[in-house]
């Protein structure tokens, strides 16, 4: 079992990670690895993939068991091994666009966002797991150096953005989503090739810097992914009648 230690924001660990350590490949089997809509977003470019084909091999759909959210992770191979669909001999072949919480290993992030704050407040800790080697090396990181090194700010400034549909699911949501609701919430935050033909049929206010891109890009699809959560959260939350007594 993991243990877990917070850093304080100026804390400093030891750590090193690559091929020269014995444990090389061995956190990357038997994971819960939930999946951020950014994360589905570089790995379907990565692999060059429609989203919908993306969503079909790689991961498995579940409900948030405390917002009621659908959320998904990757689907781990169905042998003994249960080993993550992108781990090779030589390491990860999706490294360059690997999902947040391979990027932020050994770190943790917690975020907390009250409504009407306009930034998520995080914090760190350390996620020690028996078979890690790479707490033995004395190569010494600050948070900061770390989260620029393994080049987390784009997914964390992407990931906070759920943050306003999270919180108000759990402090103004009466009711549980619709099966529609639900529909709409994977197409806009997962399924985004499935939403841009979705927001072309239906006309919506797609933003200029969607279109000032090469459409299909990285950077036009996540200019759609910012328009797409800011949509769905006004699709879930616009009916007051939906809500509960406000905080
Ligand atoms: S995505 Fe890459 S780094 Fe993350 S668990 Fe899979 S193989 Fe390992
Ligand atoms: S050092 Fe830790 S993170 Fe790196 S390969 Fe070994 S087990 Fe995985």
């Amino acid at each position: 079992m993991p243990t877990f230690e917070p850093l304080p924001p100026d804390g400093s660990f030891e750590f090193f990670c690559g091929p020269q350590n014995a444990c090389f490949n061995r956190c990357c089997r038997d994971l819960n690895h939930y999946l951020t809509p950014y994360d589905i977003l570089r790995l379907k470019h990565r692999l060059c993939l429609p989203s919908q084909k993306f969503l079909k091999y790689y991961t498995e759909l579940h409900r948030g068991p405390e917002s009621g959210l659908p959320v998904v992770s990757l689907k781990m191979s169905s042998d003994q091994s249960r080993a993550c669909p992108f781990v090779t001999s030589t390491g990860c072949r999706v490294y360059e666009d690997r999902p947040t919480a391979c990027r932020t290993y050994p770190l943790g992030r917690m975020v907390c966002r009250n409504p009407g704050e306009t930034t998520c407040r995080e914090s760190y800790f350390l996620i020690k797991e028996a078979h890690c080697l790479g707490f033995d090396h004395p190569n010494r990181w600050t948070i900061a150096q770390w989260k620029k090194n393994e080049d987390i700010a784009p997914y964390n400034q992407m990931n906070d953005l759920i943050m306003d549909i999270i919180v108000l699911m759990r402090q103004r949501r009466a009711k549980p989503l619709t099966d529609l609701e639900v529909d709409r919430f994977c197409m806009a935050c997962y399924d985004l090739d499935r939403f841009r033909d979705f927001a072309a049929a239906r006309n919506l206010r797609v933003p200029a810097e969607c279109k000032a891109f090469v459409a299909g890009s990285l950077e036009a699809d996540t200019a759609l992914m910012r328009f797409g959560i800011e949509w769905i959260r006004d699709e879930l939350f616009q009916d007051d009648s939906a809500c509960g007594e406000g905080s």
